[in-house]
């Protein structure tokens, strides 16, 4: 297929990463992305994944951090969040590209003859379908302006056809319609105590080679670049010294836009790409921004999961947290509990917080201290919350310790189980391939009159995103809702209970969906709002 030229206004930013993974590139992205929105102009971002998944829905979250989900049921990838949050705008799973994506597309369209009498190259077909899907976007958005961030590190194998992508936009459409920003790392060496500017000095030259020079580099480091920092890089790098970023570390990834505005990051790039905007406002932002500055107290939430020994597996959630204590004037600490080493005789450790979440998660492994910290939770009056796994495993915990069903479980945990209270939802019993096969995306959910959810939410209709197998067996209802679990959210359908509540509690709370997802800075998930606002109380009675 020859590339099919769509011309358009917007302009892109493309965002290269050197030196080393976890710099925090998609913050730098959503960042800038951010300074360009306070201008007044329709701004987005991609995020191109190298990898050969099809998406991020097969990957261990301890592996490649939280699986994200988009409301059309994209698993994305985790900086497809910190888009939405940067942006307050709800993407779709056409912004995370991968390698799995554009091949499937090149190799479907050779078979059924749409190259006939070529030979089907990385260049130009792989390249030209990569170029249609940035350009797609932009146009189908209406952008002004697309932050297009590269996965991985300059030199990596899988990144190459991308990176060529867009040295060849750059060459299509010239230097004011295009921009490069690569993002390195400078270590300070903690016995000499000097920031050291080798590694980005070598990463610009890799990105050279293939044919890339940077027009701005921002430089990740533990302390603020100092001018002559600044002045060496940009002789080795050939960028101007105002075009040298500080990205030192910061208390919360709210306050980097902040710290690249101040260098003047958006007036670099307004300049470089001749771009019309309206007067900078900081104004709501910087509500948001206070927000995380100043704390009267703080709180404290447990989170018993099975993934914590990567907290980015819970990113979404976190941010959810820390959105809901900021709203309130408190600093919200988390501490990750692996609830495999959780037992019956180790629980009184869970009296130390406010209140306790139960996040997402797959498969009997750990299962059971999630079921013991459930019940503790209802037991001890201690405000819980509860996301999809935490929904169906507070479920069993509540069948087995106060419907007298000593063995129920959800059928994920144990096939056989006497009482499947959580079984597979009756459309996925067909269903083999396991990528992008769950109950995915957002649905629609009626809210039942004069319950704790419809306190919370304000209405009886909300729309959640989801992402599972296995829901609430109704014909346990009745026994449930006599002994005091009430189910107050249910599908639009009626088929699937999607909250359940405990009226007779601090606050005990869970969702079938991910209420996570839908939680931005300034503007909290109800959910968790009032989760953090019961685990205050709770932290004020108890002191
Ligand atoms: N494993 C459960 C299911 O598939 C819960 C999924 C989750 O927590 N996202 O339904």
């Amino acid at each position: 297929m020859q590339e099919s030229e769509v011309v358009h206004k917007a302009k892109y930013i493309f965002v290269t990463g050197g030196v080393m993974s976890g710099l925090g590139k998609g913050i730098v992205a959503a960042s800038l992305a951010k300074l360009l929105q306070l201008c007044g102009l329709k701004v987005s971002c991609i995020k191109i994944d190298p990898y050969l998944n099809f998406d991020a829905g097969t990957m261990n979250p301890v592996m490649h951090g939280e699986v994200f989900v988009t409301n059309d049921g994209g698993e994305c990838d985790m900086d497809i969040g910190t888009y939405e949050r940067f942006l307050d705008t709800d993407l779709t799973k056409n912004h995370n590209i991968t390698t799995a994506q554009i091949y499937g597309k090149v190799m479907e369209l050779e078979r059924k003859g749409g190259y006939l009498g070529q030979c089907v190259q990385i260049i130009p077909h792989i390249t030209d379908e990569i170029k249609n899907r940035i350009r797609t976007t932009a146009k189908s958005d209406d952008l002004d302006v697309l932050v297009v961030e590269c996965g991985g590190t300059v030199g990596d194998i899988e990144s190459l056809p991308f990176l060529e992508a867009m040295r060849q936009m750059r060459l299509q459409y010239g230097m004011d319609k295009t921009l490069f920003i690569h993002v390195t790392l400078a270590p300070v060496l903690d016995v000499v105590g000097e920031i050291k500017t080798k590694p980005t000095q070598h990463s610009v030259q890799e990105l050279r080679r293939i044919g890339i020079q940077p027009d701005i580099i921002t430089v990740r480091s533990k302390v603020p670049l100092d001018a002559s920092t600044k002045r060496k890089i940009s002789l080795f790098a050939n960028v101007e010294e105002k075009d040298v970023i500080s990205s030192h570390d910061s208390t919360s990834i709210y306050t980097v836009p902040e710290i690249l505005e101040e260098q003047g990051i958006h007036i670099a790039i307004i300049r470089k790409l001749a771009l019309d905007t309206k007067p900078f406002r900081w104004g709501e932002w910087n509500g948001v921004l206070n927000s995380y500055k100043n704390f009267k107290n703080d709180v404290k939430i447990a989170m018993v999961g099975k993934y914590v020994k990567l907290a980015d597996s819970y990113v979404s959630i976190n941010h959810a947290l820390v959105h809901s204590g900021a709203k309130l004037g408190y600093k919200t600490n988390i501490d990750f509990i692996d609830s495999e080493l959780l037992e019956n005789d180790n629980l009184q450790s869970l009296n130390n917080y406010d209140g306790i979440l139960i996040p997402g998660g797959f498969g009997e492994r750990g299962s059971k201290g999630i079921i013991a910290a459930a019940n503790y939770a209802r037991v001890k009056n201690i405000p819980y919350l509860g996301i999809c796994f935490g929904f169906q495993l507070a479920v069993v915990a509540f069948a087995r310790y106060v419907c007298n069903l000593s063995n129920a479980s959800s059928t994920e945990i144990d096939p056989n189980t006497e009482d499947p209270v959580i079984y597979l939802l009756p459309e996925q019993s067909h269903i083999d391939n396991m990528g992008g096969t769950m109950r995915l995306g957002s649905h629609e959910i009626d809210v039942m009159p004069n319950t704790i959810a419809n306190k919370l939410y304000g209405s009886t209709k909300i729309e959640k995103r989801h992402r599972h197998r296995y829901e609430f067996n109704q014909e346990y209802r009745n026994r449930f809702e006599k002994l005091g679990m009430i189910f107050s959210g249910v599908s639009y359908d009626g088929s699937r209970m999607e909250i359940l509540e405990i009226p007779n509690h601090n606050f005990y709370f869970a969702v079938q969906y991910h209420a996570e997802f839908t939680s931005r800075p300034g503007k909290p998930e109800e959910a968790f709002l009032s989760f953090i606002e019961a685990s205050i109380k709770n932290k004020n009675v108890r002191s």
